[in-house]
C-alpha cells in the first residue's frame, strides 16, 4: 500500500512543529496529525512566557553574569539526581542538551528571526552547596513576544512548507493507535472529530464524525505530557512527595491529556520515569478561566515570606524561587495541600510575575512602552493588580489582624492565629536593621540585589513586612497547578523509541513531553527552568533531522 507521507508527526505543538518543519526542509513529505483545531496550532508553548535556559550568552555577559557550560552541567547533574538504572540515557540528553544550550540554540533561533528580553531571569536558585539544586547563575531569558514569539519561526516554516505541498496539516484527527506489523511501525488509525470554533485553549468536541489510517515509514509521538489529566497525575504521583493532592488547579490545556502515551505504550514503547514530574506550588485561581480549572503560577521574587496552612513559616531553603519540588514535598508532609504568601504591596509590585503569555501583554506585544513601565509604576502590571482586585486566592488589608481574618475566611477555617504569625513576622523583621543577618531568607534578598536584573525589575528593596508604608498587606492563598510531566518515552540521541524488550521500535520516534524532553527524563527529578521549552527545541529537531534521514 502506497505511503501518505515520509513521516507523520503526532501533535502540532512545539516538538512536533520542530520536528515537522526538519523533516520538509530536507526534502521529505511529512503530514502533522493534530486533534484540536487549526486556532490551537503550537499547543502548551502557545501559553507559555518563553523563559528559554541558554549559558553563556551576550544578555548573560552584558549584565556582569559569568556562565559556563561546566557550571551549567554541574547545576544540571546536581539539580537533576539521576538515580536509576533507566537514567542512562537521559544523562547523555542532559549533557547533550546543556551542550545545545550553551552553543548553536541561540544562534539558530535567532537566525529565524527570535529576539530576547535583555534583563535575564533567575530561576530555581537553590539554597543547598554548590552541588546541589538550582541555577549558580541566572539563565532564564524570556522570549521578546513569549510564547507566541517562540512558535511562530516554526509556524512560519511550517507554513511555508504546506504551501510546496511538503507538509500537510490534518486538524481535528485525533490518533487512536499506531499501526505496528512484525515490531515495524507503518502508520497510524484514528478518529476524525467534528469541526470546532471555539477559541484556543478550551475545550472542544470529542465527538467523532469518520476515521483514517495514515501510512508512513516512520511515526513522530510529540503529544505532550499528563499535565491536563488530574487522574493520571494522581495515578502516578510519587509516594516520596506524600499522597496526593486532593485539590489541584490545571496549569495546562485539557488537550494534555496523556491519552496518548498510553496508546504508544500499548504498542510496545517503553516509558520510564512516569513518577516523575513538575507541578507548582504557587499556583492561583484564575479569575478568568480559558480552560477547566485554569491555575496561573506566580513566578515571585524572593521576598515574601511563606507559611504552610497553619501558619508556620517554610524551612530555609524554601524561599519562594528556590526550589520548587523541595517545596512541594514539604507542603504535602503538612498534611494541606495548599500554603500561604504573605507580603506588602511594595514586594508584590516588583516581584510578581505570572507564568503565561496572556498575562504578559507588554512582553507578548513586543511593547517596550508597557515594560518600561514595570519599572516605574506605582502599582504592580496590570494583571497582578487584577488578580489582587478579583482573584479568589487573595486578600489585602491594612492591619495583620484583618488579614489574617481574611486568609482563614478563604481557607475556611481557624488554622491560622493571629499571634503565631505575628511573632514570626516581628521577628524576620527586626533582621533589617543590619546588611548582615541570621535569617537565610533575608541573607538571599540581600544577594539577590547584588545582581542588577534583580535589583532593577525582581527583587524590593528590603523592608519590615509590618511597615505600614510599603502596605497594605498581602495574603494570597497557593494551590498545587499541575504543569510538566518529566519521563517519558526512553530515547537515544536520535529520538528513536525503545521498545520494552530495550531494542530500539524500527519507525518510532518521541519528541518533546511526551519523550520526557528527551531520552525519557532529561531533567532527572528536577528542573532548572527554560528547560522545556528548549527541550522540545532539541529533541524535535533531533527527531525530524534522524526521521528524515532514515526514511532515505
Ligand atoms: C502557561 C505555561 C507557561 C509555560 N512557560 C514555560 C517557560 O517559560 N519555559 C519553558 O521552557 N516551558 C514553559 N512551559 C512548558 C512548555 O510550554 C511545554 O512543556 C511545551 O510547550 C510542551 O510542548 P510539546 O510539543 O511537547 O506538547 P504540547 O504543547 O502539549 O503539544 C502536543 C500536541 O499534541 C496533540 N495531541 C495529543 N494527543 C494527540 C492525539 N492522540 N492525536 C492527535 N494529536 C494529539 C495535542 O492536542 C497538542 O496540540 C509552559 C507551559 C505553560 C502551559
Amino acid at each position: 500500500m502506497a505511503d501518505d507521507a515520509d513521516v507523520i508527526v503526532v501533535g502540532g505543538g512545539l516538538a512536533g512543529l520542530v520536528a515537522a518543519t526538519e523533516i520538509a526542509d530536507a526534502g521529505k513529505r511529512v503530514i502533522v496529525v493534530e486533534q484540536e483545531g487549526e486556532q490551537s496550532l503550537g499547543g502548551q508553548a502557545f501559553w507559555s512566557l518563553g523563559g528559554l535556559f541558554l549559558v553563556d550568552t551576550p544578555e548573560q555577559r552584558r549584565l556582569g553574569i559569568k556562565d559556563s557550560f561546566d557550571l551549567a552541567l554541574q547545576d544540571w547533574i546536581g539539580t537533576a539526581g539521576f538515580d536509576r538504572d533507566e537514567d542512562l540515557w537521559p544523562r547523555k540528553w542532559a549533557e547533550a542538551y546543556v551542550g545545545f544550550a550553551a552553543g548553536e540554540k541561540r544562534g539558530w533561533l535567532r537566525a529565524m528571526g527570535h529576539r530576547i528580553f535583555p534583563v535575564v531571569g533567575w530561576a530555581e536558585r537553590g539554597g543547598y552547596d554548590a552541588m546541589g539544586h538550582g541555577n549558580s547563575v541566572p539563565r532564564f531569558h524570556v522570549t521578546w513576544g513569549t510564547g507566541p514569539g517562540v512558535v511562530e519561526p516554526f509556524e512560519r516554516r511550517a507554513r511555508e512548507a504546506a504551501s510546496t505541498g511538503r507538509l500537510r496539516f490534518a486538524f481535528r484527527h485525533r490518533v487512536d493507535g499506531l499501526i505496528v506489523t512484525n515490531g515495524v511501525i507503518e502508520g497510524v488509525t484514528g478518529s476524525v472529530l467534528e469541526p470546532d470554533n471555539v477559541e484556543r485553549g478550551k475545550t472542544s468536541s470529542r465527538n467523532i464524525v469518520g476515521d483514517f489510517t495514515l501510512r508512513a515509514q516512520a511515526v513522530i509521538v510529540a503529544s505532550g505530557g499528563i499535565g491536563g489529566n488530574h487522574d493520571l497525575v494522581r495515578q502516578n504521583w510519587p509516594k516520596r512527595l506524600g499522597e496526593p493532592p486532593k485539590f489541584m488547579i490545571s496549569g495546562v490545556p485539557e488537550h494534555v491529556d496523556g491519552r496518548m502515551i498510553g496508546i504508544t505504550e500499548a504498542a510496545g514503547a517503553r516509558l520510564i520515569n512516569r513518577d516523575r514530574m513538575w507541578h507548582y506550588v504557587e499556583g492561583i485561581q484564575n479569575w478568568s478561566p480559558i480552560w477547566p480549572r485554569h491555575g496561573i503560577r506566580i513566578l515571585p521574587g524572593p521576598s515574601s515570606m511563606w507559611f504552610d496552612a497553619t501558619g508556620t513559616r517554610l524551612p530555609s531553603p524554601l524561599f519562594p524561587g528556590s526550589d520548587t519540588l523541595g517545596q512541594l514535598e514539604h507542603i504535602m508532609r503538612t498534611g494541606y495541600d495548599y500554603s500561604w504568601f504573605i507580603l506588602t504591596q511594595s514586594i508584590i509590585k516588583k516581584e510578581f510575575a505570572l507564568s503565561g503569555s496572556e498575562q504578559n501583554p507588554d512582553l507578548t506585544g513586543k511593547s517596550w512602552r508597557m515594560t518600561i513601565k514595570r519599572a516605574t509604576n506605582k502599582g504592580a502590571p496590570g494583571p497582578v493588580e487584577a488578580f489582587k482586585q478579583h482573584g479568589a486566592d487573595f486578600v489585602v488589608r491594612d492591619n495583620l489582624a484583618d488579614l489574617v481574618a481574611g486568609m482563614n475566611a478563604i481557607a475556611g477555617s481557624d488554622l491560622l492565629k493571629l499571634d503565631h504569625i505575628k511573632s514570626q513576622i516581628e521577628a524576620r523583621d527586626r533582621e533589617m536593621t543590619n546588611p548582615y543577618v541570621k535569617d537565610t531568607q533575608v541573607m538571599n534578598i540581600h544577594n539577590a540585589r547584588r545582581y542588577i536584573g534583580d535589583r532593577l525589575i525582581r527583587t524590593a528593596k528590603p523592608h519590615r513586612i509590618l511597615d505600614p508604608a510599603q502596605g497594605p498587606l498581602i495574603g494570597v492563598k497557593l494551590n498545587i497547578v499541575t504543569r510538566k510531566t518529566l519521563g517519558g518515552f526512553q530515547t537515544d540521541l536520535d529520538s528513536r523509541v525503545f521498545g520494552q524488550d530495550g531494542k530500539v521500535m524500527p519507525g518510532l520516534y518521541a519528541a518533546g513531553e511526551a519523550a520526557g524532553f528527551g531520552g525519557g527524563g532529561v531533567h532527572g527529578y528536577r528542573s532548572l527552568e527554560g528547560t522545556f521549552l528548549g527541550g522540545c527545541l532539541f529533541s524535535g529537531r533531533n527527531a525530524g533531522r534522524a526521521a528524515a534521514k532514515a526514511v532515505g
